[in-house]
């Protein structure tokens, strides 16, 4: 399938960041936010982030100026009738993801596919729902868009080859490297990395180490960039912790059941960052 218009649904962190990779590589694109100052602040994202890449000449104006030109935006699904692609980027929630697939199975033209960046829900569910089954697909990006590498391509049970090669080819236009994964609880990287981040909030919690040492153990021993601590506390416990409970309940394995003190921190509000306080003090 020749990909040419994307539509996105969803203007936040990660709809954004998407709509800014497949401008920057030449698609049109319509971003779409139920939410007019989600759609005010990500386009607003998009022109500093641009503004930035600029200043450090890696783009030139004229490039900036066609990637702009190239977003439309919209309040409505209503406008993505002649998009090729609609990657779904809304929030993180079965039913209204459940309700934004029945609305793009309907307004999409045929042939169209019908992607999901979702995190965690499973994209066999989503694509029971719809009269194309075989044209639902799992695109995982990763936060931020613009740096990140990896796209998760990730198949439904009732995903078609054909959109499959489909999508990873799209993957590679925007510059990014794409795996193929099979629908499955946290897909590859959440799978791996979040229950680390848990085995490291039980080392805390069996006084095993301090926070600092347990993360410059993984810094200095295992050559990782960052501590798995700080690494939660940049992603917000909240966040890690629902990952944590995604795994633990589609595997019903003891072994991904998560650390009670993590899960008293989000009680108390110790987000991380985004709260002044998670495993460290900001
Ligand atoms: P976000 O909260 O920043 O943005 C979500 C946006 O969806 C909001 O602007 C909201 O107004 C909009 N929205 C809600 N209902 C809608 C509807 N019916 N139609 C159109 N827009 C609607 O969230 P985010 O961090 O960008 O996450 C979006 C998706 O990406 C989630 O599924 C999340 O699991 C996934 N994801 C997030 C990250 C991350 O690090 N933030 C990484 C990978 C994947």
């Amino acid at each position: 399938m020749d990909i040419k218009n994307i539509g996105i649904i969803g203007a936040g962190t990660m709809g954004n960041g998407i709509a800014q990779v497949c401008a920057i590589s030449g698609f049109s694109v319509t971003m779409v936010d139920v939410n007019e100052q989600a759609v005010k602040r990500g386009v607003d994202t998009i022109g500093k982030n641009l503004a930035r890449v600029l200043a450090k000449q890696k783009i030139t104006q004229a490039e900036v100026d066609a990637a702009q030109s190239r977003i439309k935006t919209a309040l409505s699904a209503d406008a993505l009738k002649d998009a090729d692609i609609l990657i779904e980027a809304a929030t993180e929630n079965l039913d209204l993801k459940r309700r934004i697939f029945a609305d793009m199975d309907k307004i999409a033209k045929p042939g169209a596919i019908l992607a999901s960046n979702t995190s965690s829900i499973s994209l066999t569910t989503l694509a029971a729902k719809v009269s194309r089954p075989d044209a639902v697909i799992g695109m995982h990006f990763f936060n931020p868009v613009p740096v990140m590498q990896l796209v998760e391509v990730i198949r439904a049970l009732q995903t078609a080859d054909a959109t499959f090669e489909a999508v990873a080819a799209l993957a590679k236009k925007l510059g990014k490297t794409p795996v193929a994964v099979k629908n499955s609880p946290g897909f590859v990287v959440n799978r791996l990395l979040v229950p680390m981040i848990n085995e490291a909030a039980f080392a805390l919690y069996e006084g095993l180490a301090t926070a600092e040492d347990i993360d410059t153990s993984m810094k200095l021993g295992a050559a990782h960039p960052m501590g798995p601590l700080a690494l939660a506390d940049l992603i917000g416990l909240d966040v890690c912790l629902s990952v944590m409970e995604v795994l633990h309940e589609g595997f019903k394995d003891s072994k991904y059941r998560p650390c009670p003190i993590w899960r008293e921190m989000v009680d108390a509000g110790y987000l991380g960052r985004k709260s002044g306080r998670g495993f460290f003090r900001y």
